[in-house]
């Protein structure tokens, strides 16, 4: 017999089960996002996957029920909001970008929340990105598209720079590195959006010649509330305001190595 498990149990989320996503759809509500028919259980699928390859890849040491929905699903839907007040309502087509983006975070619950976004999903370990072709194929999500490799050599080249009119990261970098990996691949007029922890305020000052020099000019540091979770998020957001002077990215991990 199933029975409905308590969400805030440490259990790893059943099967296909839209009830065990109470959190997620709570949050949502709080968050002023209405999610399309056939998300939820989509949701439910991407966490039975996620469990389920855990035990063989090492993808994330977030596995129970609750903190899946809390700091993986919601805090990956958390930018929504804040792009509908930047871009107005309904958000458009938009081409956006994942750098970095693991076990698809926040890429893939961008998409189950908004199907007509046009998403590539960039990451440079390999496995990866075996995980990611599976789960989209059980998600029978509209076409995604994946790119293996890093995102400081892929920006070098023309199919990806300055090709994304948003380009979002989460826990990829600290910030004056991470500007030199996303920059470039943003289109002039466009968006980068970087999910940050408490340190947002400290790394923002660290990074503003590395964002200057790239093409980017800092418009929000918005502070933000995840639902049913304590720690204080950022999210920042940098418009492309110049072209990233062909110089940048450097390549041999110099934005890791020696960040503007
Ligand atoms: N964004 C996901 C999340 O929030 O759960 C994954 C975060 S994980 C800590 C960082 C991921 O970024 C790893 O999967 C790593 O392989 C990838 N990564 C780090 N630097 C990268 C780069 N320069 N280009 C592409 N992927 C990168």
């Amino acid at each position: 017999m199933q029975t409905s498990p308590d969400p805030s149990s440490s259990q790893p989320i059943p099967p296909d089960s839209e009830e065990a996503l109470s959190l997620l759809a709570a949050g949502c509500q709080q968050l002023g996002i209405e999610l399309p028919p056939g998300a939820l259980a989509a949701f439910a699928r991407y966490g039975r996957e996620l469990v389920e390859w855990n035990t063989r890849l090492n993808l994330t040491s977030i596995v129970a029920s609750a903190e899946i929905q809390t700091k993986h699903f919601l805090d990956s839907l958390v930018s929504l909001p804040v792009l509908v007040e930047e871009l107005g309502q309904p958000l458009p087509a938009l081409r956006l970008l994942d750098v970095g983006t693991g076990a698809g975070f926040p890429g893939i619950p961008l998409k189950l929340a908004l199907p007509a976004l046009q998403l590539t999903l960039m990451e440079g370990t390999q496995k990866k990105i075996v995980f990611l072709e599976h789960l989209l194929a059980q998600l029978g999500i509209g076409p995604v598209t994946l790119v293996h490799g890093r995102a400081e050599e892929l920006g070098r080249l023309p199919a990806h720079r300055e090709r994304y009119d948003v380009v979002v990261a989460r826990a990829v970098a600290p910030l004056n590195t991470l500007a030199e990996y996303l920059l470039p691949l943003v289109r002039r007029g466009g968006l980068a959006v970087l999910y940050k922890g408490p340190s947002a305020p400290e790394e923002f000052m660290a990074a503003r010649h590395a964002l200057k020099v790239l093409g980017g000019e800092a418009i929000r540091l918005a502070p933000v509330t995840v639902p049913f979770l304590e720690e204080r998020r950022f999210l920042l957001l940098v418009k492309k305001v110049a072209a990233t002077p062909a110089q940048y990215p450097r390549s041999q991990g110099l934005a890791r190595k020696r960040p503007l």
